[in-house]
């Protein structure tokens, strides 16, 4: 059982559930089942996670509906096999998430490294004119994608959106 298992586990027994601070509060119209609560108390970090809003303005149950609604359209629009899908929906979602947390550097250092520019080594733009650019050597820029890429892939584990490796 995951903290989305109990989270969903708890709404269908009429619990609505909201995050205040580190604390998950609780409201429900009858007195919820002492197994339901049992979840919820086991897995009271994982769901507060999900609930709460990160800096990116989507909290983890946006970044679990996101990645389901993409492997969705991946697997029965696009005809791809579930393990394929979910593999596509990640990369979406790794996508997603370094557009909403972009690197706004300041111009003249490069973002990789921290060196300056130089006559034969000049700072190019990353990014796009939606999330601002980053500015690199250009030699600085595959090391520095692969660490924001692993800094979103880390924030995405925390909502249990992993990579799922084909068999
Ligand atoms: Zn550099």
């Amino acid at each position: 059982m995951s903290a989305v298992q109990a989270l969903k586990a708890a709404r269908d027994a009429g619990i609505d559930l909201t995050v205040d601070g580190d604390a998950l509060v609780l409201a429900a119209a009858k007195v919820p089942p002492p197994a339901v609560l049992d979840l919820l108390a086991c897995h009271k970090a994982g769901i507060v996670a999900l609930l709460r809003p990160t800096n990116d303005g989507w909290s983890g149950e946006d970044w679990l509906a996101f990645f389901d609604e993409r492997a969705g359209i991946a697997e029965f629009d696009g005809g791809l096999p579930r393990a394929s899908a979910e593999a596509r929906a990640f990369d979406c979602c790794v996508a997603e998430w370094l557009n909403r947390n972009p690197v706004r550097a300041s111009a003249g250092y490069c973002h990789g490294c921290g060196g300056s520019e130089h006559a034969h080594d000049k700072l190019l733009p990353f990014g796009t004119e939606q999330t601002g650019h980053a500015w690199l050597h250009s030699r600085c820029w595959s090391a520095w994608h692969a660490s924001r890429k692993a800094e979103a892939v880390a924030a995405l584990s925390t909502f249990g959106i992993c990579m799922r490796t084909s068999p």
